[in-house]
């Protein structure tokens, strides 16, 4: 017999794991049953014998996790039982289909974040706080540094980026994860400007977006096309792997620019020597992280990813139950 103040989640060697209802979550290796929150390679890793994902992911994951893999999708909000407890996924407004995970059983409720942030995003659901006893968030940015600009004043500057190299004859490359960032750059961006390519990677994934519903400016492929092609008026979506790499040589004279919520920092651009830095995250930032534990009511807190240990600290002062919690993949280098 479980009490009902047990907890419903421990960690196992493959990550977070429900043991009532016999599923892990974003398990860092194959397992029976994995619910993911969202198709980011440190979430949803390939080879477990059954999955469950938000609906609107359900394509993402598939290219990630292959396209004999089992994967069941519900609706936000749908709820369904799992040995003995009730699962339902809700808006991360993260990527597209990034979920929280709600578990209940006996009247306790546990909600996994996934990676989240509150910031407006066109191209996803936007988050949802969901009440809970015990919320287990991420905290990429946890710390005070980390304060987003508005995405408006971003795009701004991104469109005067494009605007000046255009005059100046250089081709505008825009280094952005290929999953997520870069779809949310293309909604944001002005496309009246100039045409806009994109690398293979971030090609694949824009045509996900727009199969999901997601309305996004055209974006041409650069595979394929000549090297003599006129860059000069160009944005260039590549994902940060090429930078670098012989694959810029085609474009040029080039401005080069990384939209990433590590640009916050001074110096990271430097070091990759980069043109330009905009502050463009998929992640929460300080403020939000506080405004979504305070809006789930919970009285524990799991802290995972990130700055584990200055969130825990400044929640525990403020009163709460709050503890690190062990992660895998330390390195949030392929998307933020
Ligand atoms: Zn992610
Ligand atoms: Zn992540």
């Amino acid at each position: 017999m479980v009490r009902a103040a047990e907890p419903l989640l421990k960690i196992s060697p493959a990550g977070l794991y429900c043991e009532p209802g016999g599923f892990h979550i974003d398990p860092w290796e194959p397992v029976e049953r994995a619910i993911i929150t969202h198709a980011h390679g440190d979430h949803a890793c390939p080879g477990s014998a059954n999955y469950l994902t938000a609906r609107a992911g359900e394509r993402l994951l598939r290219a990630r996790a292959g396209d004999e893999a089992p994967i069941e999708a519900i609706e936000y909000g749908e709820s369904l039982a799992a040995g003995g407890v009730s699962v339902s996924l809700h808006p991360a407004g993260h990527i597209l289909g990034s979920a929280q995970v709600r578990i209940e059983r006996a009247g306790q409720v546990w909600v996994v974040s996934g990676d989240y942030k509150l910031a407006p995003d066109p191209t996803c659901t936007p988050f949802a706080p969901v009440r809970c006893d015990t919320f287990v968030t991420e905290s990429t940015f946890g710390l005070p540094i980390y304060r987003w600009p508005p995405e408006p004043d971003v795009a701004a500057g991104i469109g005067a980026w494009w605007r000046a190299n255009r005059e100046a004859g250089k081709a505008s490359v825009l280094f952005a994860y290929a999953l997520g960032k870069a779809q949310r750059v293309l909604a944001a961006v002005d496309a009246s400007i100039g045409p806009i390519y994109s690398h293979g990677a971030v090609e694949n994934v824009n045509a996900a977006y727009r199969a999901a519903g997601v309305t996004l400016p055209a974006t041409i492929p650069v595979a394929g096309l000549p090297n003599s092609t006129d860059w000069s008026r160009a944005l260039i979506l590549a994902p940060p792997s090429c930078l670098g790499t012989p694959w810029m040589r085609r474009f040029g004279n080039v401005s080069t620019a990384f939209a990433s919520g590590w640009m916050r920092i001074r110096g990271a651009r430097r070091r990759r020597s980069l043109d330009r830095g905009f502050v463009l995250s998929d992640h929460a930032d300080w403020p939000e992280l506080n405004r979504a534990i305070a809006a789930t009511g919970a009285a524990r807190v799991w802290v995972t990813h990130g700055y584990r240990a200055p969130l825990v600290q400044w929640l525990a002062e403020k009163g709460y139950d709050a503890q690190a919690v062990e992660t895998r993949f330390e390195d949030a280098g392929e998307e933020a």
